[in-house]
């Protein structure tokens, strides 16, 4: 397990208070709260099944906001979706985990591919393109640095662009992930026409193995699955050993991230976690 314990607990704020002047109050500290750097990044990494070196990274946005607190994105990417302001966070994220790559990369310290979550109507705008480019550029570094997430459910809106798009970026170089994989529907069929490297496979799936036959008998073939389609399969939440021990007992190449390695960490606290990993 762990070496090191760091804390970097999200108190999740009472959704009983989630009232109109919540929302407004959301929407109107976001500008201010990108400036006086109340975002933050945090890491977790993702382990490879068989080798158990690290293989990238997911960044996951923090909010230590100036009245609320720490908010958990839970409460805030919602109501940042549903107002339109979702795409100003996402370039925030582009920008900062570009420039975080760079700085890896020039300290020598050994840089990891980063995801980065991007809604499901941002990935099809030509905006995106060109943030994507420009922090690349900026910190001169490639696409393959970058994977880019996005969720089951926000693909089924619209298939047809989100399938055009996929296949640009991916010509481009950069990695496509499909996250939550499982959680949306008709799933099984679109998964076919997806031009994806990657499948994170949801934790909903994890939870109940490997007390749970019947739950254990789904992952695999859903691993299989995924496997028969030559994608990467990241399985997340993987918070036990014995749940790690059973997903390397199926015997395919797989990614698995959760609490049982780590935490998701600010950038110091991941490299230091790093550098002391021992599986
Ligand atoms: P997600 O993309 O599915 O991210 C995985 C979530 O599971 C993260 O929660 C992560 O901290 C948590 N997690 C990882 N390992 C474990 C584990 O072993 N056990 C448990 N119980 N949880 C684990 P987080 O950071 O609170 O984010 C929640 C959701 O908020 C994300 O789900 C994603 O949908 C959204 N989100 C987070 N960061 C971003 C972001 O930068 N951009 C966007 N658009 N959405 C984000
Ligand atoms: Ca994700
Ligand atoms: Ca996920
Ligand atoms: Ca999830």
């Amino acid at each position: 397990s762990p070496s090191i314990q760091f804390q970097h607990e999200i108190i999740r704020f009472d959704k009983s208070v989630h009232t109109y002047s919540f929302e407004q109050d959301i929407l109107n500290s976001m500008n201010p709260s990108m400036e006086k750097n109340e975002f933050y990044l945090v890491y977790q990494p993702k382990i490879d099944v068989e080798s158990k070196k690290i293989v990238g990274l997911e960044a996951l946005i923090r909010w230590n906001h100036p009245e609320y607190g720490f908010l958990s994105p839970a409460d805030f990417i919602p109501i940042l979706e549903k107002n339109q302001r979702i795409s100003d966070l996402t370039d925030w994220i582009i920008k900062t985990v570009c420039k975080q790559i760079g700085e890896w990369r020039e300290e020598a310290i050994h840089h990891f591919q980063v995801a980065i979550n991007i809604p499901g109507e941002y990935l099809t705008s030509h905006r995106l393109r060109k943030v994507l480019k420009k922090a690349l550029t900026k910190n001169n570094i490639e696409p393959s640095d970058i994977e880019l997430e996005i969720t089951e459910t926000s693909v089924m809106s619209s298939i047809n662009s989100t399938i055009r798009a996929i296949s640009t970026y991916k010509e481009i170089g950069f990695s496509v992930a499909l996250d939550d994989f499982g959680t949306g529907i008709s799933s099984l069929s679109n998964l076919r026409k997806m031009p994806i490297s990657t499948l994170k496979i949801d934790k909903s799936f994890v939870d109940e193995v490997p007390s749970s036959e019947k739950d254990s008998a789904i992952l695999e073939s859903i691993i299989a699955l995924g496997h028969s389609l030559n994608l990467t399969i990241v399985i997340e939440g993987v918070e036990t050993k014995e749940q790690v021990s059973f997903l390397a007992s199926t015997g395919y190449p797989l990614q698995l991230q959760g609490y049982y390695f780590a935490k998701p960490l600010i950038a110091t606290e991941l490299i230091e976690w790093a550098r002391g990993f021992h599986y």
